[in-house]
């Protein structure tokens, strides 16, 4: 694996933990310091255990020496960030890199599989750096696109199960090498080490093979879709507020039509997190580069863009003036069940509570640490009683389990005014109504 990030610790740990050999190598040297002192660098479910397990098994091991582990590798997975450049164009320096690491530590024949989200053609880009800075040594390179769709929070989950594998190829060498890699999930055969009892029965995944361009359309084509079905149950959302119906109601029915799916169509707070933002900016700026008008997107983008406002907006409605109240913010990260805060509707609630000069107090089970790195001023609570502990509000900004079990009458208690803007729609209005709260949600009657 090359980039220990979110992908390339999940893939590596899951490959490891399917039979496979696996070294992670990344060139931030002190992620490495922790890996090999048994620290995971993020927070996901199952990860830390499946990479302990598989660490004492002597199937996965870590390096920050990125040339030792191209050497030993059969197939190389690049697994590197692909950020957006303030164009929108996607930032492909560390593939760049790792491909002329590859191309000039090679000293064998490689399959190098892209599973970091790339614009289309970029294949044929890897292709050419490889033999362009390979053409000192006589080493052959294959090249193909493996996407992955794992999402935060299921991640090692979604890999083990996944929905489909798909890989963009050159040739049926690489094919067959590529569904040996992947055969045991394709069989179901292996030990789950989520599903201790044995998992549900489910049919195989299918494995689809397709060219290059097509696998690495395809996962730009799919994050665009599942954005524009996010900010379609949002602008619901605000259809709803004007006209006093229940967006929950109407996504619910909605979902249950098998044309449309209940995932994905929830109203709240928008999109967030390191691939929808950043993949469908790129889509877009791919797309109209082609000559193709992709409006349709920009729009997502926007009505995604104007959710934290109109969220501050209800805030401000109902408190009047922001300067010097006590704001409480339930959540950092960009969705439950991770640490993860790239492009969390949080950060830019802080932001411009701070501009407002509120006063912010938040909380979040995992994601405090790095959210102190940007916002070091703000007040980071031991839980979410002593968020609300003299508040003016409350504002729910990820849907951690954890906000629905809370002792919300100790709560309101303890508030100096007891307001909760639920940005998730995460409780039930009348009950926290009921409860005494002047409580607002997304797209819900008040
Ligand atoms: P990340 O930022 O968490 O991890 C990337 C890692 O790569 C970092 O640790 C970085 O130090 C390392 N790196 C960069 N250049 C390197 C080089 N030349 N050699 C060695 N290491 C290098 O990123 P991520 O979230 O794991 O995403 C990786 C890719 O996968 C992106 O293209 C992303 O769009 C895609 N993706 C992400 C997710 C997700 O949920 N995070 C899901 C599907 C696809």
């Amino acid at each position: 694996m090359i980039g220990c990030g979110y992908v390339g610790l999940v893939t590596g740990a899951c490959l490891a933990e399917i039979g496979h050999q696996v070294i992670g190598a990344d060139q931030d040297q002190s992620k490495i310091a922790a890996l090999k002192a048994g620290k995971v660098p993020i927070y996901e479910p199952n990860l830390d255990s499946l990479i302990a397990s598989n660490t004492a098994a002597g199937r996965l091991s870590f390096t920050g020496d990125v040339g030792a582990a191209i050497r030993d590798g059969d197939a190389l997975f690049i697994c590197v960030s692909t950020p957006p450049l303030p164009s929108g164009e996607t930032d492909l320096s560390a593939l760049d890199r790792a491909a002329r690491q590859i191309a000039t530590e090679s000293r064998s024949p490689k399959l190098v599989i892209d599973k970091s989200t790339v614009p289309v053609q970029t294949g044929q880009q890897l292709l050419r750096a490889l033999s362009v800075y390979g053409r000192k040594s006589t080493v052959n390179f294959s090249v193909c696109s493996n996407p992955e769709f794992l999402r935060e929070g299921t991640a090692v989950m979604d890999f083990l199960h996944p929905d489909r594998i798909v890989v963009g190829v050159e040739n049926d060498k690489d094919e067959r090498m590529l569904r040996e890699i992947y055969q045991p999930i394709l069989d179901r055969h292996f030990n789950c080490p989520i599903h201790a009892t044995g998992c549900p029965p489910e049919a195989p995944p299918p494995f689809l093979v397709s060219n290059i361009n097509d696998a690495e359309l395809i996962k730009h084509a799919a994050n665009s879709f599942l954005a524009l079905k996010i900010s379609y149950a949002n602008l619901l959302a605000d259809v709803c507020d004007r006209l006093s119906a229940n967006v929950d109601q109407v996504t619910r029915a909605m979902g249950l039509d098998a044309r449309i799916g209940p995932q994905f169509l929830r109203a709240g707070l928008g999109f967030g997190g390191s691939c929808l933002p950043k993949d469908i900016r790129g889509f877009i700026w791919l797309a109209e580069r082609a000559g193709v008008d992709f409006n349709l997107l920009r729009e997502v983008e926007r009505i995604n863009k104007s959710r934290v406002p109109r969220l501050l907006e209800k805030a401000r409605r109902a408190l009047w003036v922001l300067k010097d109240k006590q704001i409480g913010l339930l959540g950092l990260a960009y969705k439950a069940n991770t640490d993860d805060i790239r492009y969390a509707p949080a950060l830019d609630i802080i932001q411009t509570l701070l501009t407002e000069e509120a006063r912010v107090r938040a909380y979040d089970a995992k994601a405090m640490e790095r959210t102190r790195t940007i916002y070091p001023s703000i007040h980071y609570a031991a839980n979410s009683y002593e968020v609300a502990d003299g508040s003016d509000a409350l504002i729910i900004a990820t849907e951690w389990d954890e906000f629905r079990k809370l002792d919300w009458a100790r709560v309101r208690d303890s508030m100096a005014r007891p307001l909760l803007l639920d940005g998730r729609n995460l409780l039930d209005p009348q009950q926290m109504k009921s409860l005494g709260f002047e409580y607002h949600s997304m797209g819900r009657p008040d």
